[in-house]
């Protein structure tokens, strides 16, 4: 090689004058033959191996390595993969992609090359999105990430709607799957979890080879199964399209969930199906967007009046709060009242009363009524807003349709509002709801 008599070192740093040994093949002393087919082969330093991984410090240098054995073979990681590995180990420097971040997070592990392994961990964090979530779930299920695993439960439990209709969702293993459809924090009627459940099933049976009927996916489900808690069905939803159609449950069941969901005395047996609701879980209806620029001198929100705006939900859902802009002082303090309406009688079915303190590092803020709200579908009800105190942000990026998972709001002027606030602008950005109460409320 021409290098023998160009000086490459001088002008180097340490790091770089590594990476042209490693990238250049010079001095190298071991040698790993990679992947399936053990063709690729890829040569590496021992010194910089054992400086920077406890596992090819013990593999290299301990007491079972024999001098004679310097070419070693890697069947479990592929080329370019243990490539990346090792131009951390030497450089650490690392390009970590959407295709290759849970290999080289298995490499890093592997390796205990822990730095990498961080880095892949907080990119997958970083990225993750109702499309992935689950196969990062999965992943972190494998290599036995802890807080990867609970971050992306979190993520699950906060987008449920979304994520359980994935495609990926369905590949989920028996007990990722279970740990989300089983927990009481997943947010979902249960008319929407059989479906899920079956989605599941129906691919374990292709996976089993064995035609695709209920029966057989109530077999590959076993105690699964019982994840989908029928008792707490709907109980007109349960008789027009679940008895007649999924013949997963049994004659005896269907009539055992008949008498415990029509009969009056509720503690009659429902088999061996959850009778427990999941757990409420907040749901936020934003409808307004970001806040309008604050050097709008001319339009500054005022206080001192009320803002009012009505709506009307698609199904029953229990108001908990609203969210409300705050001030845009470094620190302001309001005294904050609203009412929630029925619109046709002004009966006053939700109040709050409070001080707020808000600050410029955030522009939006949680307040809860005294007790949660429940609120019909189709019927219309006001939202009163009275604040005291500096001026607030306010926005006119608002949509009069809203929809949260599968419920739709729906804004309307109230024509008794003295503060500018509309269907479409003002003050209130957002409701916080749920579907329910937990049962023991
Ligand atoms: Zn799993």
């Amino acid at each position: 090689m021409d290098d023998y008599y160009n000086d490459w070192q001088s002008t180097r740093t340490v790091t770089e004058c590594n990476m042209f040994m490693f990238q250049n093949q010079i001095g190298s002393d071991v040698t790993f033959t990679l992947g399936q087919s053990g063709e690729d082969v890829v040569s590496a330093h021992k010194y910089v191996l054992c400086s920077r991984s406890s596992v090819f410090f013990a593999m290299l240098c301990g007491p079972f390595h024999s001098d004679g054995d310097d070419t070693i073979n890697i069947p479990d990681i592929e080329k370019d993969i243990f490539l990346a590995l090792l131009r951390f180990m030497y450089s650490e420097e690392v390009s970590i992609t959407a295709d290759n971040v849970t290999q080289i997070l298995y490499a890093a592990r592997k390796y205990s090359v822990l730095q990498l392994a961080r880095k892949c961990r907080d990119f997958l964090e970083d990225n993750i999105s109702t499309d992935n979530v689950s196969v990062i779930l999965e992943n972190a299920h494998i290599f036995d990430e802890e807080g990867l695993y609970q971050n992306c439960l979190s993520y699950i439990f906060q987008h449920p709607y979304e994520c359980v209709q994935s495609d990926q969702f369905s590949d989920l293993c028996r007990s990722c799957f279970e740990r989300i459809m089983g927990s009481d924090d997943l947010q979902l009627d249960e008319d929407l979890v059989l479906p899920i459940v079956m989605k599941w099933a129906s691919k374990q049976c292709k996976k089993q080879d064995i035609p695709v009927t209920d029966e057989n996916c109530r077999r590959v489900l076993g105690n699964l199964f019982y994840v989908v808690r029928f008792p707490i069905m709907n109980l007109q939803h349960f008789a027009d399209n679940v008895a007649g159609n999924c013949s997963a449950l049994t004659e005896k069941e269907k009539i055992e969930l008949f008498m415990h969901m029509a009969g009056k005395n509720k503690s009659l047996s429902a088999g061996r199906f959850i009778c427990r609701r999941r757990k409420p879980f907040k749901l936020v209806c934003e409808r307004l967007g970001s806040v309008e620029n604050a050097s709008i001198e001319n339009f500054r929100w005022k206080v001192g009046d009320i803002d009012k705006v009505d709506f009307s939900v698609s199904h029953n859902i229990v108001v908990l709060g609203l969210i409300i802009f705050g001030g845009r002082l470094e620190n302001s303090t309001y005294k904050v009242a609203s009412w929630l309406r029925n619109h046709s009688n002004d009966e006053v079915l939700g109040d709050i009363n409070m001080k707020l303190q808000t600050t410029d590092k955030q522009t939006k803020y949680e307040i809860l009524y005294r007790k949660p709200v429940a609120v019909k579908a189709g019927l219309r009800y006001s939202i009163h807003v009275l604040m005291k105190g500096p001026k607030t942000y306010w926005s006119e990026s608002g949509h009069s349709s809203v929809k949260t998972q599968d419920i739709t709001f729906t804004f309307y002027d109230n024509p008794e509002d003295s503060n500018g606030t509309s269907k479409t602008r003002g003050q209130i950005p957002g409701i916080l709801f749920t579907r329910h109460l937990a049962e023991t409320e």
